[in-house]
Order: structure tokens, then C-alpha cells, then sequence
């Protein structure tokens, strides 16, 4: 059994949380290969080690004066290795630094020192070998992530490795300068080296344990959920739901390797587990609700639309034209509407109305703003009579006007458009009625 551990910033603040995370690493041998990130916050409030790097970079190019942000960087980690009780010196590695910052070496360079100091002090802690995320991660002269070099250079580096700890969140490009991720994408790393070492399972820790089946700002104490596939995933995470980088599943869902999201501060909780496919039956019917705010909607009206030939790809072209994406396209016989980002619209919205008349000369277009739309997720609904019913008795009962309704032709999913202002009471009333009651 292979297991590639991925640790958050939460979870690696602190000396006391190196401790808890040391403590999981060690309860199985299988965990033979860690991504730490950088220091996150100990507290809320506190800063993280990246933001603080951002900002004493800035200072750097800015040519003013970065020696006091940067021994306050140096402390956070001066605190973990004393903590720890570590004979570990971080000298050299700030002199570097420090030289590396004056010659204004790079934004991303600077960045990805949060995670390259966690895995040298990660790695001296456990008594693992340290490799540096430069020599086996690999961008191409575009900057995109260059999967065929990594995994080959990758793979064959850890079949000689036991056991090993690869900083998160960066690589280098050709040139041999750093590059990173997008933010958070250490989540990226650890699939990326789960994947190159063939794991059995891919365990991301972080501070909470796993993906909640609603919002816990609008839901109190939402159920979390067990099995979630990446497809559910994807409807999920699109629609706001967050907890890993959506880059992070490609590499290993390819490879059919399961994400475990897993807590830190409770590693006894199952967490929730990630997976291609799944023969478990749901323990609801839906596996989560999700939504977004500030939605505005066009609805096109022009009598027997049907039978044009061409009208959706010409009005379609209108909104590429302007650069606006569509979010989702509910039809009628005579009447099409386009769902889009209230905010990246309304500054083209007299434009694309104009081109809209051009186009296709309708006999009526009307607009909608402040709309929400709301996601119910679940592979357990294609199998179960009545969800929609109940979705929609529960939103009458909760006085929720339903103002579109979009259901997938993969059935996972249905989307309900309701008014902003009914955006919370609409998923309350749709976890009640397939999670309270059911418990
Ligand atoms: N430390 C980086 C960030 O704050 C990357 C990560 O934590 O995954 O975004």
C-alpha cells in the first residue's frame, strides 16, 4: 500500500500542528510521500507565509527596504523548528533568499519559498529525503503544467526513493527559473506525485473533514458527505462548493487513484472520499447543494423560432463576440434564455441587446437581474422517483418562487434559478427535506 500525504497550510502552521501532522504520518507506513505547503494562518486574523512572501517581494522590486518582513517570515519558521526541538539552521537557505530577492529573481520564486522551507523542516523532522519540487516538476515555455516530462522525470526519481518529502505549489520552467501553480495548488502537487508513484490513494489534509453536503454559512452543522465522484465533484466545485484545487483532479482521476480529504485536527473522521465510480449506494439522495449569486437573464422571444435554421449559434455568436460566457440556456418552442454573470454583463448589456436585434430580429427580448442559481448534485437521482417533486414542494412550502429550472441530461444534477433574496431559504429547504428529515 503507497499513500501520497498532502498537508495544507492550516495544518503545518504551527510547531503543535507539525506535531499532530507527524503523529498521522507516522500511525502508517504506508505514507511514504509528503507535500507539505507552506505556514497558513495559526489564527484568524494571522497572515499567511505566501501572502507575507508576496508582500516582501513586492517590497523587493519596489527597491525598499524587505529585512524586516523577511525576519518576520523567518520567525514563523524559527518558531516551528524550535518548536520541534530540531537541530536544523535555516541560515544559508535566508541568505539565498535574500540575495535571490535583491537580484529580483521572480514573483513566483519568492512564493514558493513558503513550501520549500516547510519540506526542508518537514523532511528533517520525519527523517525523510528532501527533493526539491524544481527538480521533478516541470513547466513548459507557455507556463502550462508539462504532465509528460514530470511524470516520466518524476517517476523514476521516487522508484529509487522509500520515502520523501516534495514541497508543494511549484516547479520550474525550461529556463530552470520557478514557476507555481495557481494558489492552493499544492493540492495540484500531491496528485501529480500520487499519480507518477502509482499510489493506492491520494490523502489531502486539511481543516475540515471533507466536502459538506451545503454551505455551512447558509446550512448550521451540514451533514459531511462520504463518496463523492469527480463528475459530482466538478458540478459541485463549479458551483462554489471549495475545498480542493479543481486542478487537482485530473491527474489522478485519470489514473482511477481516490482523493481522501481528510482533518488534521480529527484524523479520526473518515473525511470524504473521492472516487471515479461508486457501487456504494448514497446515503441521500443528493449528494449536495450548491449555489451562486448575480445571475441576469435574456429572454429571447420571436414566434416560430423553432424552425430558423441557425438562430441559437446566431445569437450564441453575439455574446462570444463580447466576450461574455454563457452559464446556462434554458429553451421553450418560441423563446430562448441565456443565463450570465450579472457583473460581466451589464457593462455590454446595450450592446448585446443591439447585436441581438441585428441578428436574428426577435420579436421581444426581456432581462432579469439578481438571479441565483442553485445546483442539486447527486448520483442517487437517477435511480430515485420523485426528487423533483420534492424539490419543488419543499421550495413552495418555503415560499421560493422558482424562476427557471435546468435538469442535466446526465441526471446528476438539476439547476433551480431563484431570486437572490431566496437563495439561502431555497437551499435550506431543499438539505431539509432530503437530509433532516431523513436522520
Ligand atoms: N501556499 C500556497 C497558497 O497559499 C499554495 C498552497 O497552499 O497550496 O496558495
Amino acid at each position: 500500500m503507497k499513500k501520497v500525504v498532502k498537508f495544507g497550510g492550516s495544518s503545518l502552521a504551527s510547531a503543535e500542528q507539525f506535531k499532530k501532522v507527524g503523529k498521522i504520518i507516522r500511525q502508517e507506513e504506508s505514507r511514504r510521500y509528503v507535500i507539505p505547503s507552506a505556514p497558513g494562518k495559526r489564527f484568524s486574523g494571522d497572515t499567511k507565509v505566501t501572502d507575507m512572501l508576496y508582500s516582501c517581494y513586492h517590497l523587493a522590486i519596489q527597491e525598499e527596504n524587505f529585512e524586516k518582513l523577511l525576519s518576520k517570515i523567518r520567525e514563523r519558521y524559527q518558531e516551528i523548528i524550535d518548536g520541534l526541538e530540531l537541530k536544523l539552521s535555516l541560515d544559508a537557505e535566508f541568505q539565498t533568499i535574500r540575495e535571490n530577492f535583491s537580484k529580483k529573481i521572480g514573483r513566483d520564486y519568492a512564493a514558493s519559498r513558503g513550501e520549500y522551507l516547510n519540506g526542508i523542516i518537514m523532511a528533517n523532522y520525519l527523517g525523510y529525503e528532501f527533493i526539491d519540487a524544481a527538480e521533478v516538476i516541470f513547466f513548459d515555455e507557455k507556463g502550462t503544467f508539462d504532465s509528460e516530462k514530470t511524470n516520466k522525470i518524476l517517476s523514476e526519481r521516487l522508484e529509487r526513493v522509500e520515502k520523501a518529502v516534495i514541497p508543494g505549489f511549484y516547479g520550474s520552467a525550461p529556463d530552470g527559473r520557478v514557476k507555481t501553480f495557481s494558489r492552493g495548488g499544492s493540492d495540484v502537487t500531491g496528485s501529480i506525485v500520487a499519480k507518477a508513484v502509482h499510489a493506492d490513494m491520494y490523502e489531502n489534509w486539511t481543516d475540515v473533514s471533507g466536502f459538506l453536503i451545503a454551505d455551512p454559512r447558509v446550512v448550521k452543522n451540514p451533514k459531511a458527505i462520504d463518496v463523492i465522484t469527480y463528475r459530482e465533484l466538478r458540478e459541485l466545485s463549479y458551483m462554489g462548493a471549495s475545498v480542493l484545487h479543481e486542478d487537482a483532479i485530473f491527474p489522478v482521476r485519470k489514473e482511477g487513484i481516490p482523493i481522501n480529504i481528510r482533518n488534521t485536527n480529527a484524523p479520526e473522521d473518515k473525511g470524504t472520499l473521492i472516487v471515479e465510480a461508486t457501487c456504494r449506494k448514497p446515503r441521500f439522495t443528493i449528494t449536495g447543494v450548491a449555489g451562486k449569486k448575480d445571475f441576469a437573464s435574456i429572454t429571447i422571444e420571436k414566434a416560430m423560432m423553432n424552425s430558423e435554421v441557425g438562430f441559437c449559434k446566431k445569437v450564441l455568436e453575439v455574446f462570444a463576440d463580447n466576450q461574455i460566457s454563457i452559464e446556462h440556456m434554458p429553451s421553450g418552442i418560441d423563446t430562448m434564455t441565456i443565463l450570465v454573470h450579472q457583473d460581466e454583463f451589464e457593462e455590454k448589456e446595450q450592446k448585446v441587446i443591439a447585436g441581438i436585434h441585428r441578428a436574428v430580429e426577435p420579436d421581444f427580448v426581456e432581462m432579469e437581474s439578481d438571479l441565483a442559481l442553485i445546483a442539486v448534485v447527486g448520483r442517487g437521482m437517477k435511480s430515485t422517483r420523485g426528487t423533483s417533486g420534492r424539490i419543488f414542494s419543499a421550495l413552495a412550502h418555503a415560499n421560493v418562487n422558482v424562476r427557471m429550472i435546468d435538469q442535466g441530461s446526465s441526471e446528476l444534477n438539476i439547476i433551480i434559478g431563484v431570486r437572490n433574496h431566496d437563495f439561502d431559504n431555497a437551499i435550506k429547504a431543499i438539505y431539509d427535506i432530503f437530509v433532516t428529515t431523513q436522520v
